[in-house]
């Protein structure tokens, strides 16, 4: 295998969480297949020297080589209209045998594309596994969820390009310097893109540890404000079926599925959503299912791993009268401990008074009874040295 590349994406100065990720995949993959890694950074200029701050990441981070390629167009958003001509021509230079790209919107745009100018294969978001010889194996659902396709990388005789979701793969630590490659991209006149902004909070769904999901059961848009109040007190994001959306429920943008965005959540609870494969391919394989539906055999109970079955416009409003009472708890007793503390060091503060007004010195905070003796090891570790009556908070119940 000749190299790895990684497209890093930038957001301002700084690359995007999710290119970190795929770099970190990136390191693991070129470790295993004994290839070299390139961080293939295009932007518009990086100031001279170039700015450590990035190539100190990225060196950190495991890449082997980092490239900046440089052209004025290469600021404009990270699309395959304005990156794509100067990053072919940067793979065609170095024929990288897999290339990764974040599964961010423009990673999903420039992608395909290059594979195509590569005369590669374009694999969306595969599993890696590893075949009995040791080859690299990409797997990914298809038919909608229904059926399993692997590729043995070997077998393709030709460079893949690989897309990978956010949230799904960590970051890696490299510890060799990154040898650092200025390249300068042909400045060409790209058609005028503008960007009318980005959604701020695609990474927070993207990276959300919890989910709740809504499915057609909600029943209406005062459903899905339900699930959106669970989603808000565990923390999470809400999403929705395409059923919900189809109706009207939800809305368009925040679809899970095989055609929609994907989630990678510790815990995923659906709210009368079915399980429909199309839905369910989208949801990261390690997510602890829990499941809402009035229907015993809704195929979502055959992946859940906890259910509920019964009518969630009951469960959920019980659901969260639980927690907020939690947090009610949980806050009661941390306002107990507060004011145990405060009590605690009036206390302390009018017995240092008293024992001022009769003349007696008092040592400083942390400070033993004379000032090296300690507990006899000379260090400052941190031991029961003092003696005194160093007020604690206390908590009550
Ligand atoms: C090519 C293709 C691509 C597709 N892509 C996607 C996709 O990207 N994303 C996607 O989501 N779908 C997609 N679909 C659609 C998918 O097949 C399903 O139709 C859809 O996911 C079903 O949504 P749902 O589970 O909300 O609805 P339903 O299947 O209608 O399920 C509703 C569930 O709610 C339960 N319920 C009803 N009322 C209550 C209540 N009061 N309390 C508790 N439970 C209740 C019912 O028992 C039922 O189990 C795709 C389909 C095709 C053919």
């Amino acid at each position: 295998m000749a190299n790895v590349l990684v497209y890093i994406e930038l957001s301002g100065d700084r690359p995007v969480e999710a290119s970190l990720e795929a770099l970190g995949e990136g390191r693991r993959l070129a470790t295993t297949l004994g290839a070299t890694l390139d961080a293939l950074v295009p932007c518009a200029k990086l100031p001279e020297p170039p700015e450590p701050d990035l190539i100190e990441l990225l060196s950190g981070l495991g890449a082997d080589r980092v490239m900046v390629l440089t052209a004025p167009h290469l600021g404009g958003p990270p699309l395959y209209a304005t990156h794509g001509d100067a990053v072919a021509a940067t793979c065609e230079e170095e024929r990288p045998t897999l290339v990764l790209l974040a599964a961010t919107p423009g990673g999903r745009d420039v992608a395909p594309r290059l594979a195509a100018r590569m005369g590669a294969a374009f694999v969306p978001e595969p599993a890696f596994e590893w075949g009995a010889g040791g080859d690299l194996v990409l797997a990914r659902p298809v038919y909608g969820g229904l059926f399993r396709r692997r590729l043995a990388i070997d077998d393709l005789e030709r460079p893949v390009v690989v897309t990978l979701p956010p949230g799904v793969h960590a970051r890696e630590r490299g510890d060799e310097e990154a040898e650092v490659v200025m390249l300068a991209a042909t400045a060409v006149d790209v058609a005028p893109v503008e960007e009318l902004g980005r959604r701020v909070e695609s990474s927070a769904l993207e990276q959300a540890r919890v989910v709740v999901c809504a499915g057609a059961g909600v029943g209406s848009r005062e459903g899905w404000q339900l699930v959106c109040e669970l989603a808000d007190e565990l923390g999470g994001e809400a999403v929705a079926t395409r059923e919900a959306c189809a109706r009207g429920f939800a809305p368009p943008d925040r679809e899970v599925g095989v055609g929609a965005r994907r989630v990678s959540p510790r815990l995923y609870l659906a709210c009368g959503a079915s399980g429909s494969p199309q839905h369910l391919a989208a949801i990261s394989g390690d997510a602890e299912i829990v499941a809402i539906d009035e229907d015993a055999s809704a195929p979502i109970f055959r992946v859940a791993q906890y259910g509920l079955v019964g009518d969630l416009h009951a469960i959920v409003p019980e659901l969260l009268r639980e927690l907020r009472a939690g947090k009610a708890l949980e806050a009661a007793l941390a306002g107990a401990a507060a004011d145990a503390a405060v009590e605690s060091a009036r206390a302390a503060a009018a017995r240092a008074k008293r024992e001022a007004d009769a003349g007696i010195v008092v040592a400083e905070a942390g400070a033993g009874e004379d000032e090296d003796a300690g507990d006899g090891d000379g260090n400052d570790d941190g031991d029961d040295d003092d003696d005194g009556e160093t007020p604690k908070p206390a908590v009550t119940g």
